[in-house]
């Protein structure tokens, strides 16, 4: 086998690279943050609306409604459901911890289902088996910038007459039969997390959502419930956003599009080296566009293969090393080992390598060369 790189070069590649984000926007960010200095207006305020608007233009939706981060919005998307104590949700084993997290905080009890193997979304096969009389919501989470299977998991919703809450965390501009995420549920829960593919200076995340009462309600909540100010009809907290974060945003968003396309780019060039290895690749769904938040390749040598990884200086991420259903804090559920086969299975093989846009194409090729070295030496 033939390798691009020369033996002894030593290359560094971290699993992402905001500096190298940061140099290519420096220009047009800093006068951005500067204009809010300048304004004084850092919570909510009118770079906040403009954010607002523009967002829910690009996921073409009717409103937006900025929040404090992607766990917030989740929170807030159930606070405004009035889902609490008594209720269901159900939700994926396989996703951040804060999609099922907000559900505990709301009083409710999350309710595991299974993941399909080739996408690592919520199985809509197996959800319906799970639904009781005390089921309010479904949660289903666009993993790693795919989006799930909307159409079945909205048509079982729609016959328990179930709401439907996405957790687009990992899918700002990701599609699925040309809808946008955001806009299959009643609300879609956007996170601008640093690492997130349209990303802040620091906390921020958006809830999209087509219903104009939900979107009223949504806007009081995050407000600590007050509507007019210091009158409150219900309790809702501190979920806002900081006109500092809206106007970096403001800016990256202009650029989201472009930052995608290099990321399926860098998603195909892998696809193709990859082929014929022992790793199992991303599987995109034909009616999906994925925005390939994390390029996330799946094998039993997973571990040995990081660890190689690493001693070639190359970053690589394991989401999620143990599925929701098992974790320390949701015991009293009851969930016990092999209950989700597919999912806890996929917490011992799973390994993301770096596909972030600023990627060289020396960079990407070293990453690649060096899994196919872990094949052809192991
Ligand atoms: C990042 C993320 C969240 C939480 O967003 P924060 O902005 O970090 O609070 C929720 N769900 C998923 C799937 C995520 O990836």
């Amino acid at each position: 086998m033939q390798y691009a790189i020369e033996t002894g070069v030593k290359m560094q590649v971290p699993l992402l690279d905001l500096k190298a984000q940061f140099a290519t926007i420096r220009d047009e960010v800093l006068p951005a943050i500067a204009e809010v200095c300048e304004s004084q207006m850092f919570a909510l305020g009118p770079v906040v609306a403009d954010f607002e608007e523009k967002i829910a233009d690009y996921c073409r939706c009717e409103y937006a409604i900025g929040v404090s981060s992607g766990t917030d919005a989740l929170l807030v998307s159930l606070m405004a459901m009035d889902i609490g104590p008594g209720d269901e949700v159900i939700t994926t084993p396989f996703t951040f911890f804060s999609t099922a997290g907000c559900i505990v905080r709301v009083g409710a009890k999350p309710v595991f289902v299974d993941i399909d193997p080739d996408s690592y979304n919520i199985d809509p096969t197996c959800i319906e088996e799970k639904i009781t009389e005390k089921t309010r919501a479904i949660i289903p989470v666009h993993l790693f910038g795919q989006a799930a299977q909307m159409k079945a998991i909205n048509e079982i919703a729609a016959r328990h007459n179930l709401a439907v809450i996405e957790d687009a965390a990992q899918a700002i501009g990701a599609s699925r039969d040309g809808v946008k995420c955001g806009n299959f549920g009643d609300c879609g829960c956007f996170s601008f997390y640093p690492t997130k593919n349209l990303n802040a200076f620091g906390d921020a995340g958006m809830v999209t959502t087509n219903s104009e009462p939900l979107a009223q309600k949504l806007k009081i909540l995050r407000d600590h419930g007050q509507n007019p100010r210091y009158f409150y009809g219900m309790v809702g907290g501190n979920f806002r956003l900081d006109g500092i974060q809206a106007a970096v945003l403001n800016v990256k968003l202009k650029h989201l599009d472009s930052w995608n396309r290099k990321r399926v780019k860098n998603a195909a060039f892998y696809d193709e080296l990859f082929a014929g290895t022992p790793i199992k690749t991303p599987k995109i769904d034909e009616n999906n566009v994925s925005i390939y938040h994390q390029y996330t390749v799946a094998l039993p040598e997973r571990d040995r293969l990081q660890k190689f990884l690493a001693e070639n200086n190359i970053g690589s991420a394991i989401f999620y090393p143990k599925p929701l259903h098992l974790q320390d804090c949701f015991s009293e559920l009851g969930y016990k080992q092999g209950d989700l086969p597919i999912a806890e299975r996929l917490c011992s093989e799973v390994l993301s390598l770096p596909v972030y846009p600023e990627l060289t194409q020396r960079q990407i090729q070293y990453v690649a060369d060096t899994v196919l070295k872990f094949f052809d030496t192991n």
